[in-house]
């Protein structure tokens, strides 16, 4: 911490605990820096993961991927509009940047989940409803494509759904037709698969089919390794206990399952999305149940401290204007923390914490 923050005693542990989970995976990330460059060198295309906030959706581990290899959204629902004024700036300087480095094209994979066992185990921004969560996804791939088409960059926009007891991805390609992956044998080869995709997406640029394969093989195994489990459901319940506001690449520290949930910037009405967050909080929330806010933005790379740090400030007034205006009894439980992280280290600062204030 660049700055001493007095934790209240009650929200120490939490504090503590979200420290720890960001330095834990700061370490892994410089760790994995260079492998990652060199897979990098061989799988170059960019995996650009829409995903809903649900903090049990933690597509890189599904997927074996390596440590900061996944560029993450994450909204509430995993609902996004190219409308958006913010987003559709931030998304076109990637793909443009993608494009114009040389490094290959991006694929932007658009996911909705839902749980097999108990469709209320699904996506509580959707209100449980799988058929609209499908239709959500494929009407913000159809937005990209059109969005797209007839431009120099190569983006291809697939539909990925993610059933969540098993953790299995159900590929979706742009002609109506979808695949468990649940059903496919465990022991499938990465040549079996490849041809699999070859006839599945066939109008998939081939580097893009060659990168995405690892990923579909990571999860193939990681279904088997599930079912190997056998886990208990209470894990597949909704704990979160953080709830976060912010974006870029600042929340890509929390992938631990049931931590966060995280309120997208990227939403022009972004006090909606605050307020759905609060209400995923407080419908699972208990007498004595403590929680934390977390406001972050990453910096480093060209974009400067003392700028974010205003867009912090901002985020977390949000948190507390729209807690006090619709869910005033859950203020005295939950403690707002304000933190930056650094692009190239993943290592996050506290700039401030705060828990009731005087209005
Ligand atoms: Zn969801």
């Amino acid at each position: 911490m660049s700055k001493k923050i007095i934790v209240p005693q009650e929200f120490k542990g939490l504090v503590d605990e979200l420290l720890q989970i960001n330095t834990d995976y700061s370490e892994a990330f410089l760790r994995q820096s260079h492998e990652l460059h060199k897979y990098r060198e061989k799988h170059p295309t960019k995996m650009l993961v829409f995903k809903c906030a649900d903090g049990r959706i933690v597509f890189s581990r599904f997927c074996k991927t390596k440590v900061g290899y996944l560029r993450n959204f994450r909204n509430i629902g995993g609902k996004f509009n190219m409308g958006w004024l913010t987003f559709e700036k931030g998304f076109r300087e990637i793909v443009e940047a993608n494009h114009y480095c040389g490094c290959g094209g991006c694929l932007a994979i658009i996911t909705y989940h839902y749980s097999k066992g108990d469709s209320l185990r699904g996506c509580a921004g959707y209100k449980f409803d799988k058929k609209k969560s499908i239709e959500g996804a494929i009407g913000f791939r159809g937005q990209m494509e059109k969005a797209y088409k007839g431009l120099p960059f190569q983006l291809y926009p697939i539909v990925i759904g993610i059933e969540t007891d098993e953790e299995a991805l159900i590929l979706h390609n742009n002609h109506g037709v979808k695949v468990y992956l649940s059903k496919m044998p465990s022991n499938i080869t990465e040549e079996e698969m490849h041809a699999y995709l070859v006839n599945f997406f066939s109008d998939m640029p081939e580097q893009m089919r060659y990168d995405l394969l690892p990923m579909l093989m990571g999860n193939i195994q990681h279904i088997a390794e599930i079912r190997e489990e056998n886990r208990p459901i209470v894990e597949l319940n909704h704990k979160e206990w953080i709830l976060g506001v912010g974006g870029g690449c600042a929340f890509d520290f929390l992938h631990v399952p049931n931590a966060a949930l995280i309120a997208g910037q990227y939403n022009p009405s972004l006090e909606k999305v605050i307020r759905q967050a609060f209400g995923v909080i407080n419908d699972h929330w208990h007498e004595g149940k403590k929680f934390l806010t977390l406001s972050a933005v990453s910096y480093g790379l060209g974009i400067h401290e003392p700028q974010v740090k205003m867009v912090v400030n901002y985020y977390d007034r949000k948190i507390w204007e729209t807690g006090e205006e619709f869910y005033p009894h859950l203020l005295p439980h939950m403690y707002q923390v304000r933190g930056l992280v650094d692009i190239e280290t993943q290592k996050m600062k506290i700039i401030g914490g705060q828990r009731m204030r005087s209005t």
